[in-house]
This record gives C-alpha cells, structure tokens and sequence, in this order.
C-alpha cells in the first residue's frame, strides 16, 4: 500500500510512534526515525524496520527547536530524496491544575506539543508543495476537543493541533498535499502508564468499547491516512477511543 513511499515519524522511539513506524515499513515506506533521546532501543528499532526491506534513517532533534527542524528535514530530502507523508507524533504532558501550574510547565508543552507540530510543518511544506503530493498527519488528544482538569497546558496544546490542522489543509489541499489530525482517547504507552490502577479502571467504565487503546489501533488509522484510499480526506480530526468521546 505505501510500498516507494517515503515517511517521517518525529518521537518514533516507543509508544505510538514506533507503533507507526513499524506498520508503514511493514506497507512498504522507507523510515526516517525521529528521536530526541538516544538509547539502544532505537537502533532496536532501526535494525526491525531495515529487516523489512525498506531503508531507515535516523534523525536525532528535538522538534521544538525550529532549526534543528530545518536540519533534520533537509537532511531526510536529501537521503531519502524525498518526503510523501509526516507524521508529527512527538509530545508530552506535565499535569497539574492551573491553580499550582508553573510557567514553564506550560511553555514546555506548548513549545514540544504544538509548536514542534509546527516547526516541522513548515519545513516539510515547500518539499511537499514542489512534489504535489503529500501527507501530513498530526497526533491531537480528546483532551483538545474536550478538556480535562489537570491537563490545561496540554488540552491547549492539542486543540491547537486541531486549528493548525485545518487552517494548513486550507492552504496547501490545492496543491495536492492533505494535513489531518488524529484524537486518540486512552491508549497503553508511558504516557498514561503513570496512572493508578484506580484512575485506569474508570476510564475503561466510561469508553463504550470497555477497554483502553493500543498503539496499533492508532497505527492502523495513520496507515489508512497516509495511503492513496484517503486521497479526498483533508482538514479532519479523527478520533481513536473506543467511542470515549462522540
Ligand atoms: P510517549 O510514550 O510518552 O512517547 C512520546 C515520544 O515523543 C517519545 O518517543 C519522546 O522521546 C518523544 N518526544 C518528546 N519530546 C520530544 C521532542 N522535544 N522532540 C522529539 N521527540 C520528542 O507518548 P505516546 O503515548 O506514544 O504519545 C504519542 C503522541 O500521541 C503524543 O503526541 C501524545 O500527546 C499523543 N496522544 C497520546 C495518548 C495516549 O493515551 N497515550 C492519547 C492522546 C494523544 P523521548 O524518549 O526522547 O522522550
């Protein structure tokens, strides 16, 4: 389905976006694999994708940085030759009720979450506008669309996301280039796994599918996106969570 294809994925070490990575070589895309922190599960990592016949290149950077975002860019143009689908997945959280929320905990997220987003948008546009052919595939939260207590910073981060989305897919979708958003609800990473037994179980009650996400059922959505069977799909956010949020 994407075989040719070439893709990047920024946070692709664990979690979600490895879970990406790994399903569109498993389609047939060449890899560029975007860490921050070096650690042997990457190069894990690398060595799995490269054993399914298709090229991986590994591009260290933090998104937020809007240089390094230029450098990390040209450098997978460059050996890649090209770029045909986005994913910007890296994020954090760093929760706390506005009322004890510290100023940088706020920046923090807005500056990785959002911004990062932003920073690689911008830099894989002209390579995407030129090709004519392009997808962007942003990772928002249900916390974007709804909000939650504690999570201030990052619901502001991820309905940013959502914004961005639509107002680039306006700009670009002329040119042959869609930009979509993902909502996942809760989903089985590090990211939620910081949550008691107790908070897990009411979430679960409360997702009409009685259970909590897998990085997959993420992955599998990005797949579809990033395929020519979504060609006439722009400017959208799709949830992933089990129907938590409708
Ligand atoms: P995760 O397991 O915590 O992984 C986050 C990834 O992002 C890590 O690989 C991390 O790299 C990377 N990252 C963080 N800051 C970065 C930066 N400045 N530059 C480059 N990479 C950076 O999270 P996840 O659950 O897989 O989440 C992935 C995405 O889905 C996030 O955008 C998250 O907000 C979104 N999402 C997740 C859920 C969920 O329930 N899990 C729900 C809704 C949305 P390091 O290893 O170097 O830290």
């Amino acid at each position: 389905m994407l075989k040719g294809k070439i893709a990047m994925v920024t946070g692709a070490g664990r979690g979600i976006g490895k879970a990406i990575a790994l399903k569109l070589a498993d389609l047939g895309a060449s890899i560029a694999l975007n860490y921050r922190t070096h650690n042997e599960d990457i190069d894990k990592l690398a060595k799995e994708i490269e054993d399914k016949n298709v090229k991986v290149l590994l591009v260290q950077g933090d998104v937020s940085d809007f240089n390094q975002c230029s450098d990390m860019i040209k450098k997978v143009n460059n050996e890649l030759g090209r770029i045909d689908i986005l994913v910007n997945n890296a994020g954090i959280t760093k929760d706390g009720l506005l009322m004890r929320m510290k100023e940088e905990d706020f920046d923090k997220v807005i500056d990785i979450n959002l911004k990062g987003t932003f920073n690689c948008i911008k830099h894989v546009t002209p390579i995407m506008m030129k090709q004519r052919e392009g997808r962007i595939i942003n990772l928002s939260s249900v916390i974007g669309l709804v909000g939650n207590a504690g999570q201030a910073n990052y619901a502001a981060s991820k309905a940013g996301i959502i914004g961005l989305t639509k107002s680039v897919a306006k700009e670009i979708g002329s040119r042959g280039v869609t930009v979509n958003a993902i909502a996942p609800g809760f989903i089985k990473t590090d990211m939620t796994e910081v949550l008691s037994d107790k908070v897990k179980a009411s979430i679960q009650d409360n997702i009409p599918l009685r259970r909590l996400g897998e990085a997959e059922d993420v992955a599998e959505l990005v797949a579809f996106l990033s395929s020519d069977k979504a060609g006439y799909i722009t400017g959208q956010v799709i949830n992933v969570d089990g129907g938590m949020v409708m």
